[in-house]
């Protein structure tokens, strides 16, 4: 049944990339398994997706214990600095960087444990107060600060759309997002990479695809819908 909503996903980037002209090979489907059962991801990953991710650094811990050890865990939730001694090992990349002090803390968690995060910067893109990320005024600064700690490497930028049905409304922060990342780029900051834009979910992933995503995050469309009351 759950590989069944992959197939479903699958054509529906697969027609996304059509339309922008792109090669499915420049789009990983990350699979948000947060809320959800081993069992589902069992399911999900005898598909043959491989990467998956969690907004909880317990979570992803325990998952990580229990699974196979060749899956690709994400971190793209908002992350205190008391649980990044955790990641190390267990992640592949952590989406959801938003400050100077957390990219420290990544960066001395990461030197302890002998490895090197990479990382993205979390952007703020519509400027929602409820939201975590930087300014996207602010984001090349925070990149150039971040870029001298000798353990994290960014890999590029993050965002959330605001909530909406209609996902040509995100349309505009994705194309803002891309903007940054190629300013951000040409200004060859040391340690600076900018290969990478995690955004577009269940309700905006095509729309992601069309304005330049290297990065999907899915949840719902594969899982779906979850409950946080259990
Ligand atoms: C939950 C979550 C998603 C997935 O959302 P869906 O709408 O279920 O696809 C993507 N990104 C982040 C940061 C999330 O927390």
């Amino acid at each position: 049944m759950l590989s069944e909503h992959v197939m479903q996903v699958e054509e529906r980037i697969q027609k996304a990339c059509e339309r922008a002209g792109r090669s499915r090979d420049e789009i990983t489907l990350i699979a948000v398994s947060k809320t959800k059962p081993v069992s589902d991801i069992e399911e999900v990953m005898s598909t043959g997706i491989v990467d998956f991710s969690e907004n909880k650094v317990q979570e992803l811990k325990e998952k990580y214990e229990i699974l196979p050890k060749n899956l690709r865990w994400h971190m793209i939730g908002h992350l205190q600095r008391n649980k990044v001694k955790y990641l190390p090992g267990r992640t592949v990349l952590i989406h959801s960087v938003d400050s100077l002090r957390l990219a420290e803390e990544i960066s001395r968690e990461y030197a302890r444990y002998g490895a090197e995060a990479d990382i993205l910067l979390e952007v703020n893109a519509a400027g929602e107060i409820s939201k975590f990320g930087v300014s996207p005024e602010e984001t090349e600064e925070l990149a150039r600060q971040i870029a001298v700690l000798p353990n994290v490497h960014i890999k590029g930028l993050m965002t959330i759309a605001p909530y909406t049905d209609d996902p040509e409304e995100s349309r505009v922060y994705f194309k803002n997002l891309r903007q940054l990342s190629v300013d951000i780029a040409e200004k060859n900051i040391d340690n600076v990479s900018m290969s990478e834009l995690s955004m577009g979910m269940t309700g905006d992933f095509e729309t992601a695809i069309e304005e330049g995503a290297t990065l999907i995050r899915v949840g719902t469309a594969i899982f779906g819908e979850r409950n946080y009351n259990i």
